[in-house]
């Protein structure tokens, strides 16, 4: 048993409007242990609206569909939906009732156009829209012989949102379509590439594993994504929990978080529970670095100065270090950390971080690499692990 959702209307596929629709409805039926294998985008056209329609449900035992409704000459999905199933279209008299009973509590007459609102496939069943104006249809299909069952909610976000939670969910649950649940633990990491981080670890990202382990990469961090199927929520929690000793057993203090951490998360987390302050000085990323701690460390406990120094001023190791061991000095911190990138003829493409303690200077030095939009985040970062480490 699959699901495919169809996300309706011109604004969609022009770009216009981002389908936020499809993302929520595939998180809702991944909770209800339903499996999503299509996304399709439509335009408002009647043809091809009938088109996909057919493969959706000849391929899918549920088909989710949202946009479409409306009363206007765009909005085709009842007509796409009686053509695609070779029914015909039926005056319903309750929805009839209730989209005049909307207008006319708002003093108004319903225009003739609304009353295609309230005519569905012949064999529907009516989902109500309490705060719309358009209902939603319910519709047990065959097409070629494959049984299948086409939900069509509006495009509107917050009336297709109620409609599913009030009327589609207990009748999903009711169809016994749920099976199984999933959950999901991101593991986050930084240090290497994704391909490194992958021969890190053969066996949990091999294609069939249970729990399944991805990896995505977002501005040089990655995140390892954990997905269990299970019976109950303690089976998935107790797979997931043997995933994460496995991955941290592999690749050690690569791991700097879970779920939403960000490297500055756990920095200012680690600095307020020790009780120490930073100072951050960054000649190459335009205070990147002091942007990212201050937005997390709101009250500014932690850091304490981010200075930026002209792009050029920190262009060898020595000068990088000296600049982290002043900024400590002077702004009297735990900490400090300097950014400068080498822009000098002779070593254009490096970059050198220096950090300040205790203990003294320590600093490394690296090659700009990959696209120079990842250039600075890249640097942050590397200069937030040095201090987590
Ligand atoms: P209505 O009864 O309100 O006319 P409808 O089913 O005809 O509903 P549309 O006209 O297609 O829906 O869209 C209504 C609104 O919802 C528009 O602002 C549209 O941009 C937005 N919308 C439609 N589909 C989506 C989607 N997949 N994701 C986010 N917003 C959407
Ligand atoms: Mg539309």
């Amino acid at each position: 048993m699959f699901a495919e959702i169809l996300a309706i209307g011109d604004e969609l596929t022009s770009g216009q409007r981002l389908d936020t629709n499809t993302q929520w409805l595939s998180q809702q039926l991944e909770q209800l242990g339903i499996e999503v294998r299509f996304h399709t985008t439509i335009g408002d056209d009647l043809a091809s609206n009938v088109q996909a329609f057919r493969i959706a449900l000849s391929r899918a035992a549920l088909v989710i569909a949202t946009g479409g409704l409306g009363p206007t000459d765009d909005d085709l999905t009842r007509q796409a939906l009686a053509e695609a199933t070779g029914t015909e279209l039926k005056l319903h008299g309750e929805s009839l009732e209730h989209i005049e009973r909307r207008f006319s509590m708002r003093g108004r007459q319903m225009p003739p156009k609304n009353q295609i609102q309230a005519m569905f496939p012949q064999g529907s069943r009516v989902i109500p829209n309490p705060n719309g104006t358009a209902p939603g249809i319910d519709l047990d299909c065959s097409i070629d012989g494959h049984a299948s069952r086409f939900i069509a909610l509006p495009g509107v976000p917050a009336e297709m949102k109620e409609m599913w939670q009030a009327t589609v969910v207990p009748s999903l649950a009711g169809q016994g379509t749920v099976k199984k649940i999933i959950r999901h633990h991101v593991v986050k990491c930084f240090g290497v590439g994704e391909s490194h981080m992958e021969a890190l670890l053969p066996d949990l990202i091999k294609r069939g594993r249970e729990p399944r382990v991805g990896i995505t990469v977002h501005q040089a961090t990655i995140s390892l994504r954990i997905t269990a199927t299970g019976a109950n929520v303690r089976q998935c929690e107790t797979a997931i929990d043997d995933t994460v000793q496995q991955i941290h057993a592999a690749v050690g203090d690569l791991v700097f978080g879970e779920g939403e951490d960000e490297l500055q998360d756990v920095v200012v987390r680690q600095l307020h529970e020790q009780n120490k302050t930073l100072a951050t000085v960054e000649s190459s990323t335009a205070g990147m670095l002091a942007f990212w701690l201050g937005s997390v460390d709101e009250q500014r406990t932690a850091l304490v100065a981010g200075s930026i120094l002209p792009l050029g001023e920190l262009v060898t190791q020595e000068q990088v270090k000296d600049a982290a061991a002043t900024a400590r000095e002077a702004n009297k911190t735990d900490f400090a950390l300097a950014l400068g990138t080498f822009c000098d003829a002779e070593s254009a493409d490096e970059y050198a971080i220096a950090l300040a303690g205790p203990d003294g200077v320590e600093a490394i030095t690296s090659g700009l690499a990959g696209h120079p939009e990842i250039w600075g985040p890249r640097m942050a970062k590397q200069g937030l692990d040095l201090l987590r480490k």
